[in-house]
């Protein structure tokens, strides 16, 4: 049992720069059109929504960009991040594997979602931008720009899915307490949220919908711009500050991955601790096999359709060439909700149609077993997004202890579950159930889709 546990960095350690995977990449990934012309979207069409130096970074060629100053003040709240051998689990499970987690939990939130929330803020903020406008699922999102606008003085206004808003209430009181005003989504208060009540009175929500609600907002404000916590470029870019870390953190540990495995909601925190690895192995530096987990209720990456689609319900957003279950799927309301997106990171699509990275779907209780014996033997509680890449790690390491193979698994652990403990009370008490999507459903929300 004895042995080295966690692997610490400096502050002065921290990475000073992000990396774009792009330039490293066979082939660029298809641009986004714009719904009307079918022509790629240029800056202007961005710039109601963003800031300059997001669009700029959304489109660069660069493979590292300077993080700022301010913005690295601000990371030393919490980064570096530990990385942490689970000398505990591999006990349990009895396998000759090594695994380690690289946990974000220690943020002020308890997520990664900080470590892009910081610089949208900061950029906003140097170009005069008063308010952000934006959507949260389980709320993760939403505490950490509410987190991130009081950093930098910013008004917050936030459209929180149904369902979680109600599941939920300490993230409201949270993202309260840091300043920032909540929706409960779909809501009165847009045309889009207007739209699907009258439909529906009773929509639980989604994703979709509340980036429908919150880019209608900032559109229609000159003083309010846009934030989004996934999916687009700069968001992963911003979070590859986990897998820097993670890559010096294996130096000091004399060891390196075999295997990444992360859960994939929009793709950050999988694209921001598994890139810089890919740049790796891309070089022919590391040989490392890279495994997105997604929920099996909303499987976008194993049985969507890479193709053009809307990011939002309505149909606000330019398209997005990606994995996509359609922009009109509303998933089930399961537990993991930052995992309830219809579609994917285009960036992460196009890295798996190039056969870079694999993926695979895991029901939700194979994952919440996976979380409590994490729990048990590690001590934190995981939120219920990584507990899929914790299933996907624990099978791994059980397919070492058949083989005999000592690998290497290296997993995200993004956040804890301490605001989200009623998922764990509904596993506990047996009254959770697992919702693999019907063919049907998916056909249904893929007509119309190209
Ligand atoms: C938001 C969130 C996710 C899903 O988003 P990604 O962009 O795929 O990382 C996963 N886990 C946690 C803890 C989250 O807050």
């Amino acid at each position: 049992m004895a042995g080295r546990t966690k692997y610490l960095l400096d502050e002065e350690d921290m990475p000073t720069q992000w990396y774009n995977v792009v330039p490293d990449l066979p082939q660029p990934p298809p641009p986004p059109l714009h719904p009307a012309t079918r022509e790629p979207v240029g800056p202007a069409d961005l710039a109601p929504l963003f800031p300059q130096a997001l669009i700029e970074q959304e489109v660069t060629t660069e493979r590292y960009v300077d993080i700022p100053g301010e913005v690295i003040d601000v990371y030393r709240l919490w980064r570096p991040s530990p990385l942490f051998r689970a000398r505990r689990l591999e006990k349990l499970l009895d396998t000759p594997a090594r695994i380690y987690y690289k946990y974000e939990g220690v943020s002020p939130v308890g997520s990664h979602k900080p470590n892009t929330a910081v610089p949208q803020a900061f950029y906003n903020s140097a170009e005069g931008v008063t308010r952000l406008t934006t959507e949260t699922g389980a709320g993760q999102w939403g505490s950490a720009l509410a987190f991130a606008c009081a950093t930098y003085g910013l008004d917050c206004e936030v459209w929180q899915v149904r369902a979680s808003y109600d599941q939920k209430p300490y993230r409201k009181i949270m993202m309260e307490t840091f300043g920032a005003t909540l929706h409960p989504s779909p809501s009165e208060l847009t045309e889009a949220g207007r739209k699907i009540l009258a439909e529906n009175p009773d929509s639980t929500g989604s994703l979709g919908i509340a980036i429908s609600e919150a880019v209608e907002k900032a559109a229609g404000d000159p003083d309010a711009r846009y934030a989004l916590g996934s999916v687009l470029n700069h968001v992963l870019l911003h979070q590859t500050v986990i897998g820097e870390e993670a890559i010096k953190q294996f130096q000091l540990a004399e060891d390196t991955p075999d295997v990444i495995v992360g859960c994939t909601g929009g793709g950050s925190n999988f694209g921001g601790l598994a890139f810089p690895f890919l740049r790796e192995k891309l070089a022919g530096r590391m040989d490392v096999d890279i495994r997105a987990v997604e929920p099996a209720a909303c499987p976008s990456l194993t049985r969507g359709r890479y193709a053009y689609d809307f990011g939002d319900t309505a149909g606000l957003t330019p398209l997005l060439k990606m994995h996509t279950l359609g922009h009109g799927f509303i998933p089930d309301p399961i537990h993991a909700g930052g995992l309830r997106y219809h579609g994917m990171s285009p960036l992460l699509s196009h890295i798996y149609e190039l056969g870079l990275i694999d993926a695979l779907a895991v029901p939700q209780q194979e994952c919440f077993a996976a979380g409590v014996r994490f729990a048990r033997t590690e001590g934190i509680i995981p939120a219920p997004e990584p507990t899929h890449a914790l299933a996907a790690c624990m099978r791994e390491a059980l397919r070492c202890k058949e083989t005999g193979e000592e690998k290497v698994i290296l997993t995200a652990l993004c956040g804890h579950a301490h605001l989200d403990l009623p998922a764990y009370a509904a596993y506990l008490g047996g009254q959770m159930v697992d919702n693999e999507l019907p063919q049907h459903a998916l056909d249904t929300s893929l007509a119309g889709i190209p």
